[in-house]
């Protein structure tokens, strides 16, 4: 007998696994609580263990259409504005690791899913409907949205992000918290920017207590910026994005240097995101439970100092859909192999990104060794093949 799949969330992670299990043969019921699909404007970078599988999913054209594929990284120093180390990616990565190395704006990322979902017609994504409350028992799980509609079927896949409603009903000691990190996000049209201050690569500036980062996206009509620092927690930690005073941005980056200072002034609308995350995954205990999984943000979110959010989101479609088609039949089973592939991996990226956040905002005399060791090992350093090879 088919097996009824739900999906919580029509975010990155939803719309994949939608995505995904379609495939598969697979057809899904999404619940968004939203009213309209929207993300927003802010970006994404994906590497080539993402684009391997986005690629598969025959999304190519599509992606070419809207992605950048940036032709290296660069490492400065927010400091001095010197260049610590270069990473090259354009046909280095695909040699290296047979995938692409993309940019991208999230609002691009979204469609090119949700298009595809739609195209493919295995997937119902149901929008302003938030579901409201779980439970299971040995035959089933059932679903209520906020509107006390029902649905029951064999599994439900909670991929509602990093405040999952879901979440709550299956480990009440899992609250998402503020990290202490800030993400101020930008966008410029690179045709309204000085000469000076236009980008076709990666560039990531390393300072004390902050990092920046800025790619092009919308196949490089526009410029993306984000400046992370470490700070206190607004008054509400939980607003996903809020209007940021650019003022006060330059204020925390007065230390810096002029031409990072100038590229936060050429930028006139920033947006603060304060980071917020759980303690990192412990076993497959954390991701499945019964007959609901969680997936993305929802089952690990991280610091973005990986990049790897949304990929790690992708990925784990990619695991959920080849386990729960080609898995055990008991649905439970299925899911539990999903977790016990998914959790490790997902928790070494967690870790990574901590990791390099601790590397990122280093002072002193750690500075100076990054910045020593970057100079020395360069591409050593950056490049991250466990990571990029794909699990
Ligand atoms: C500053 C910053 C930079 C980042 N950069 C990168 C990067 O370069 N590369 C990368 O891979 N990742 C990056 N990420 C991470 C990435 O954005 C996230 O990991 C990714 O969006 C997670 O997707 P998700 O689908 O799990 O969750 P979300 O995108 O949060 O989607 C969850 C969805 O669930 C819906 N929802 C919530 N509650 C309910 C409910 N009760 N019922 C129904 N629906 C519900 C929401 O409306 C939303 O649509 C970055 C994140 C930040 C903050």
């Amino acid at each position: 007998m088919e097996r009824k799949i739900l999906i919580a969330g029509a975010g990155i992670g939803g719309l994949a696994t939608a995505l995904a299990c379609g495939q598969q043969g697979m057809a899904t019921q999404v619940f968004e609580k939203k009213q309209v699909l929207c993300e927003v404007g802010a970006g994404v970078q994906l590497g080539p263990n993402v684009l391997r599988l986005l690629e598969a999913w025959g999304l190519r054209a599509a992606l070419d259409a809207v992605a950048c594929f940036p032709q290296r990284l660069e490492v400065r120093s927010a400091l001095t504005g010197a260049l610590l180390g270069t990473l090259p990616l354009g046909a280095r990565v695909v040699q290296r690791y047979g995938a692409r190395y993309a940019t991208m704006a999230r609002v691009d990322l979204h469609t090119v899913l949700h298009r595809a979902v739609q195209a493919q017609g295995m997937a119902q994504v149901h929008l302003g409907q938030a579901v409201a409350r779980v439970s299971q028992d040995g035959n089933a799980v059932e679903l209520l949205t906020e509107d006390q509609r029902k649905r029951r079927a064999n599994v439900l896949i909670a991929a509602d992000g990093v405040w999952s409603h879901v979440r709550d009903f299956l480990r009440r000691e899992a609250q998402a918290r503020f990290t202490g990190h800030l993400a101020y996000r930008a966008m410029a049209k690179q045709s309204d920017l000085p000469e000076s201050l236009r980008s076709d690569c990666v560039t990531v500036w390393l300072g004390p207590s902050m990092h920046a980062v800025q790619y092009p996206v919308q196949a490089g009509s526009m410029l993306n910026t984000v400046v992370l620092v470490e700070g206190a927690a607004p008054e509400h930690a939980q607003a996903w994005e809020q209007n940021a005073v650019r003022s006060e941005l330059l204020e925390q980056l007065s230390g810096a240097h002029g031409s990072l200072q100038d590229r936060v002034r050429s930028m006139a609308q920033w947006r603060l995101w304060p980071l917020c995350g759980l303690p990192h995954l412990r076993g497959p205990q954390d991701m499945a439970f019964g007959r609901i999984a969680l997936l993305g943000d929802a089952a690990h979110p991280m610091l973005p100092y990986l990049a790897q959010g949304a990929g790690m989101a992708i990925e784990d479609a990619a695991a959920l859909a080849q386990c729960l088609q080609q898995g055990p039949s008991d649905d439970a089973q299925a899911l539990l192999a999903y977790a016990q592939k998914r959790w490790h991996r997902n928790a070494r990226v967690q870790a990574r990104a901590q990791r390099n956040g601790k590397i990122f905002h280093a002072t002193g005399l750690t500075a100076w060794a990054r910045d020593t060791a970057m100079g020395v090992l360069g591409r050593r350093i950056l490049d991250v093949p466990w990571l990029y090879q794909g699990p």
